[in-house]
């Protein structure tokens, strides 16, 4: 089917003849077999990895599989961890037990836990069940209102693993590299979430850390579950700059709960998902733009604005693209609409209306106000 409207879409254009996605594509694959990391000493603390050669936005860092997985807490314990290292090789059994144990002395409500498990409970990343995928678990994006989903915490099955190599990267608050579990290929994923540098050191966000807390509220969760100071870019940032930071994390905190109650007001939701996409460029979290730009999409087909809408969603495929991969379900579920907005299941729900597309913020280069109540154009502080 030809929309009337594809006719003035450039960038937006069916998925199946844009060049940039066939691009993107192939550029989220690594051409050199060789890894592009290495281990080094590091100056966040022990050592870490470290970018062997440059790594484009988007590209595959590694993937994994895990050496051992076990169900959330409190069910796993030191016994049934033993169990399962006892079949695996000496070799990994001896890798296992040299990783770091935030669990070894007492710390206020922090108990010892025996090495086993507290050598597990200090690295292990969820990753879902082992087993397949249960029906109806698509892994398809989530709409608004879920911070867990849009933090990438989706429930995968209520399983937790141990990775050998990703248990080297160090945490950061503002991560360069973004995992996804590949329920598919039953491994993790680790992509660059910006070009990285040559000797850059990968840093990943832990499990369990709301990078979108204040520096106060992260380094309390980050001591409590790992017994050490975070002292990342963006924690080591003093004075005005660490404020502004941790008011533009509050900020977009608080914008991902408000999006989620704009189902009925598509121009005040648009907006607030324009302010939103500022925020994360500004704070260097783009990791959750995809999540943003699917909202946008869903308030632009509520008002039947299908040049706007795949605008949207192509940005969200790509977002998904860079962070999740070409073959997650996330980007399969948003290049499906980008190829038809109008099987999204809100498509026409409320009046017509036209709304503004993604690249709006850029292209303006002054405040000019909205024009008119049902047209945004550009939103440059919070109201
Ligand atoms: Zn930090």
């Amino acid at each position: 089917m030809i929309d009337e409207e594809t006719e003035d879409e450039d960038d937006a254009s069916s998925p199946s003849t844009n060049h940039h996605g066939q691009e993107r594509e192939s550029a989220s694959k690594t051409d050199d077999l060789s890894p592009c990391y290495k281990m080094s000493s590091s100056s966040i603390g022990g050592f870490g990895l470290f970018a062997a050669r440059p790594i484009s936005q988007g590209a595959l860092v590694f993937a994994e599989t895990p050496l051992l997985t076990q169900p959330l807490s409190p069910t796993r314990t030191n016994s049934s961890i033993l169990n399962v290292l006892a079949q695996r090789t000496r070799e990994e059994q001896c890798a296992f037990f040299a990783l770091s144990n935030a669990h070894k002395t007492e710390r206020p409500g922090r108990p010892v836990l025996l090495p086993a498990l507290g050598i597990f409970e200090t690295n292990a990343l969820p990753c879902g069940s082992t087993l397949p995928p249960a029906s109806g678990d698509t892994g398809e994006a989530k709409t608004s209102g879920s911070k867990d989903a849009k933090a990438g915490k989706a429930d995968h099955g209520g399983r937790e693993g141990i990775f050998l190599r990703a248990a080297r990267l160090n945490h950061s608050c503002r991560p360069n590299v973004w995992r996804t579990w590949d329920v598919s290929s039953q491994e993790m994923t680790f992509r660059a979430l910006r070009d990285i540098a040559q000797d850059e050191e990968l840093c990943m966000n832990y499990a369990d850390v709301d990078i979108l807390g204040t520096r106060e509220e992260r380094a309390a969760e980050i001591e409590k579950a790992f017994g050490f100071v975070c002292a990342c870019e963006v924690c080591e940032l003093k004075g005005k700059e660490g404020k502004d930071s941790d008011r533009r994390r509050a900020d977009i905190k608080r914008l991902f709960e408000e999006i989620g109650t704009c189902s009925k007001e598509p121009t005040l939701g648009l907006r607030k998902v324009s302010i939103a996409m500022r925020l994360l460029k500004e704070e260097q979290v783009m990791h959750y733009e995809a999540s943003f730009c699917f909202d946008a999409f869903q308030f632009c087909v509520m008002v039947s604005d299908f040049v706007n809408a795949k605008a949207w969603v192509k940005k969200a495929w790509e977002a998904s693209c860079d962070t999740m991969g070409p073959e997650s379900p996330a980007a399969h579920t948003f290049k499906l609409y980008w190829a038809n907005p109008r099987a999204h299941p809100l498509a026409g729900t409320l009046p017509h209306m036209t709304l503004s597309g993604p690249d709006g913020d850029e292209k303006a280069v002054d405040d000019t106000p909205p024009r008119g109540t049902t047209v945004v154009t550009r939103v440059t502080r919070i109201s």
